[in-house]
């Protein structure tokens, strides 16, 4: 059975004793213990694998994930997180030397991570338990208390996981609050040592304002239009799976996904027809038959879709079904953008293509609009490659595949520019939830004293060749 979201008061008015609670607990020092941490982390890996066919169905009510896809963006994903966090934790968590200069000798100086407090972590509706869980992840391991408020869009999601937390978790450390607007504005006038937000735009500033007035740091994690640049001089057959893969999974409703591609005049017909030939080699040739295809999560979100196509030459694709918002594997080919669909993240299964003169301008094309999220390079050529690299901006880029560094624990995940700020996952997720106190300890045993007054030329000359 689907579930609907209803505002309830009484979990409104539940929210700042909810803060308070979590504050004491953490003033307590229990979260201190990493042992006590490890103990945390182990518990949720063990909710995760204990109710692992219950996310999937939760999955499959909200956005009808296969079950691969389930496993490997999400249940799977954070369950190899926690792993890899567990491996590391006592590492990240020990103290951080570093050399102390001749002046300051004999001194040792060092960073302390140390826990920020509570924390507010606000996940997305499209990839509703990896979102909520990877940040809660991190905040756990850096010893925080969290409160953690999933998206109300994926209620079934959201609803799972209100239920389960509790059950495996420390409840006077952790707390899921479900919600929408009023609730999230709720949590907001609270005060927080740092807000993780995963989300749009729009409600980012929201956000943002809110925290100003506790002067609380936050990490934005955002989208917007991510590039594709695909260069003549490229192996098609891989770049079109990568392509596909990374494009439809999910419906097309990840914010890393391709939005739009970028592609020499003359390729553009080979590239569509490697295209089609990968999407029905994967969905078949009417994927509102395949298990393996999403659907879009709600009416909002498909009639914005819907909207995408008007006056648009869709070379492939563009069957919509609205009672089952089914929307199939979509392609444009288009010149024009300043069109509707060039003008707002697609986030959903429509890839536009747009031919361009010379593979030049792709870079220009690019730096011409706000700083993605990701940029996808194609190419054989190294020269290319490099250029490309050295004179775009980005959150992330992939080169000769699409979203692969999601999946490496060692490399940071975040936006720059309008597509967010901070970034997570594996130790830099730790860090963003870690205040590093820089400590500088020193002895007794010498005390020079030219720094202190009364001042003269060979006190300065001294220091002048000291510093
Ligand atoms: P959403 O509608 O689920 O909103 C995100 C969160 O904000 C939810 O928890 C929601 O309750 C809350 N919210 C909504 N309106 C609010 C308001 N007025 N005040 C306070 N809180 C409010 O998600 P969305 O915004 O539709 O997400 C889609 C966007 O997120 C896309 O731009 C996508 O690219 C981006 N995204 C980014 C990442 C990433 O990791 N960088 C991941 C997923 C999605």
């Amino acid at each position: 059975m689907t579930l609907e979201y209803e505002i309830d008061d009484s979990v409104i008015k539940q929210i700042p004793f909810s803060v308070s609670h979590l504050r004491k607990f953490f003033a307590s020092g229990k979260t201190r213990s990493i042992d006590w941490r490890v103990h945390q982390l182990q518990q949720l890996k063990k909710m995760l694998q204990e109710n692992e066919s219950r996310f999937f169905d939760a999955l499959s009510l909200d956005l009808h994930k296969s079950e691969q896809e389930a496993w490997t963006s999400e249940v799977g994903f954070l369950v190899s997180d926690i792993k890899h966090t567990l491996k590391h934790i006592r590492h990240w968590s020990q103290p951080r030397m570093v050399p102390t200069p001749l002046f300051a000798q004999p001194g040792k100086s060092y960073s302390l991570p140390e826990p920020l407090g509570t924390v507010l972590i606000i996940g997305a509706w499209n990839y509703p338990i990896q979102l909520m869980l990877a940040p809660f992840i991190a905040a756990i391991a850096a010893g925080n208390c969290a409160i953690i408020k999933p998206s109300e869009l994926a209620v079934n999601s959201a609803t799972l996981l209100a239920e389960l937390i509790p059950q495996y978790l420390d409840t006077d450390c952790y707390q899921v609050i479900t919600g929408a607007v009023s609730e999230t504005t709720a949590l907001l006038q609270q005060r927080f040592e740092h807000i993780f937000y995963t989300g749009g735009e729009t409600v980012a500033k929201i956000i943002m304002k809110a925290a100003a007035e506790h002067l609380t740091p936050v990490t934005l994690e955002l989208g917007g239009k991510s590039p594709c640049i695909v260069d003549k001089d490229t192996n098609l057959k891989v770049t079109a799976s990568r392509i596909v893969w990374s494009k439809w999974m999910n419906a097309g409703q990840t914010c890393i996904a391709p939005d739009y591609i970028l592609v020499e005049e003359g390729f553009v017909d080979s590239l569509v027809s490697a295209l089609r030939l990968k999407i029905e080699e994967f969905y078949g040739a009417n994927a509102m038959e395949s298990q393996d295809y999403g659907r879009i999560i709600n009416l909002r979100h498909f009639d914005r879709l819907t909207q995408y196509l008007e006056g648009q030459n869709v070379v492939y694709g563009g069957y919509i079904d609205r009672n089952k918002k089914y929307f199939s594997p979509t392609i444009i080919v288009s010149q024009d953008d300043q069109s509707l669909v060039m003008q707002e993240e697609i986030f959903g299964p429509i890839l536009v293509i747009l031919p361009i003169k010379n593979k030049l301008d792709a870079v220009r094309f690019v730096n011409e609009r706000a700083k993605p999220l990701a940029l996808y390079l194609y190419t054989n050529d190294k020269e290319f490659e490099t250029n490309v690299l050295q004179s775009t901006s980005s959150g992330n880029v992939g080169v000769n595949d699409g979203m692969m560094f999601m999946a490496n624990a060692n490399l940071p995940f975040g936006g720059v520019g309008h597509s967010g700020m901070g970034s997570y996952h594996g130790k830099t997720g730790f860090d963003t939830f870690s205040h590093l106190k820089t400590i500088m300890k020193r002895s007794f045993l010498f005390d020079v004293a030219l720094r202190y007054p009364p001042f003269n030329r060979l006190k300065l000359n001294i220091l002048r060749k000291l510093l």
